[in-house]
């Protein structure tokens, strides 16, 4: 029987049938021994993450696969951004992704990112702190040209539009309530403030003084979006009785790792782009499963090949994971592994859609099938039949001999 676990998820894996590629998809036309063979030695399935016709986002999508219904515990994005970053929060602050964007004198988004600004911390430290009408502004550097920002106080919602106009050449709206309760309304209010003084005092700001003066763009605007509020979520390891770690490059999935408590294992060269070690990360997860019971391991590239329309780069870079995934096969048969995706990312589309994801689950104890290849219709013919996300920790526990009776 199986004792622990990895899961690795290779983001936005699935796709469509590609003409150029005689109707496989990516994943399909690539070359994948390894992943095959593990294929052929586990039980296979297909999995819609959220449910049929719903597409899911990366966080949702995360969320359902590591066990939390994100009916119930998803309240947005910044929360998660937050989290990825190490910020603690409160429960009831209002956490948003942001951006230093430079805007004209008539409100007007020339650049969405400050010329790549590198670092936002000067900016950070003359608003942080902030308060207006009893809420606390906190604001938190990110990567170059990110942050995340934070409102602290009560009645706030999350129930509240973007500021950030998402395209250049757009006038900043001013945020307003999704709904019609008082503290959606009160928050945007004192949000829009809270923006309007920021932009005054950036406007003002030496640091911005000396970008204008060699002709860089300034970071006069607090671009923010996706609000979400915080809850305290059950935490990994008491809902499953799993000591868990995460190994990945993107902050969003270091912050639904560290918002469910796992800890976070940082890799040289992770960097959620092509050039990613996948096997620094590969080799670290196979070296760490004993230690921690359960390892998430997260590939994010493969997604971002799908939003470019590159099925030539997506299928190239399957073929790159499998090289590295022989590394697993050094997992001894009390390991179980998963292999999968949060969701498919079409070509054709260029974004996500509600296509099902292929899955395998392998290790001692699992019945494994006739299916021998890892793809999205070859696993459609496995055992494990069609699966939603939430069902996977369930198959999970199953299989770890630690689900309790039903009845008597
Ligand atoms: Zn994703
Ligand atoms: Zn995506």
């Amino acid at each position: 029987m199986v004792n622990k676990v990895v899961l690795v998820i290779f983001d936005g894996l699935g796709d469509r049938p590609i003409n150029e590629l005689n109707n496989l998809t990516p994943l399909e036309a690539a070359k994948t021994p390894n992943l095959d063979n593990c294929a052929q030695e586990g039980e296979c399935g297909v999995m819609y993450t959220l449910g049929r016709g719903i597409v899911p986002g990366s966080d949702t999508a995360h969320l359902a696969i590591l066990g939390y219904d994100p009916e119930k515990y998803y309240h947005g994005r910044g929360p998660l951004e937050a989290a990825g970053i190490g910020l603690k929060l409160q429960p009831g602050d209002i956490a948003f992704r942001a951006n230093w964007g430079t805007v004209n004198d008539d409100l007007i988004a020339i650049d969405r990112r400050a010329g790549r600004i590198e670092d936002g911390t000067p900016f950070v430290n003359s608003l942080n702190g902030m308060e207006i009408d009893g809420v606390k502004f906190i604001l938190e550097p990110s990567i170059g040209y990110r942050a995340v920002l934070v409102m602290r106080g009560k009645g706030l919602s999350y129930a509240i539009s973007d500021v950030d106009p998402h395209s250049t050449n757009k006038k900043i709206k001013p945020c307003t309530p999704l709904d019609e309760s008082t503290d959606a309304k009160f928050t945007s209010n004192v949000l829009n403030k809270f923006l309007e003084k920021a932009h005054e005092i950036l406007n003002k700001h030496d640091e911005n003084k000396a970008r204008t003066s060699i002709g860089k763009p300034p970071a006069n605007y607090l671009l923010v979006r996706g609000a979400g509020k915080h809850i305290d979520l059950p935490p990994f390891d008491t809902q499953f009785g799993l000591k868990a770690c995460c190994i990945a490059g993107g902050g969003l999935y270091k912050g639904v790792a560290s918002y469910l408590g796992m800890d976070i294992i940082d890799i040289p060269g992770a960097t959620a782009k092509a050039n990613t070690n996948i096997t620094g990360k590969f080799e670290k997860a196979v070296e760490l499963v004993g230690d921690y019971g359960f390892v998430f391991v997260h590939v994010k590239q493969s997604d971002n090949f799908g939003h470019d329309g590159n099925y030539l780069g997506k299928k190239e870079f399957i073929e790159k994971i499998d090289v590295a995934f022989k590394i697993f096969q050094k997992l001894d048969k009390e390991t179980l592994l998963i292999v999968t995706a949060d969701h498919s990312t079409p070509c054709e589309l260029k974004s996500h859609s509600a296509d099902y994801v292929p899955i395998i689950f392998k290790g001692s104890g699992v019945r494994s099938d006739q299916v021998n290849t890892f793809g999205e219709r070859a696993c459609s013919n496995g055992g494990l039949g069609i699966l939603l996300g939430k069902d996977v920790m369930g198959q999970v526990m199953n299989l770890l001999g630690k689900l309790e009776i039903y009845g008597a």
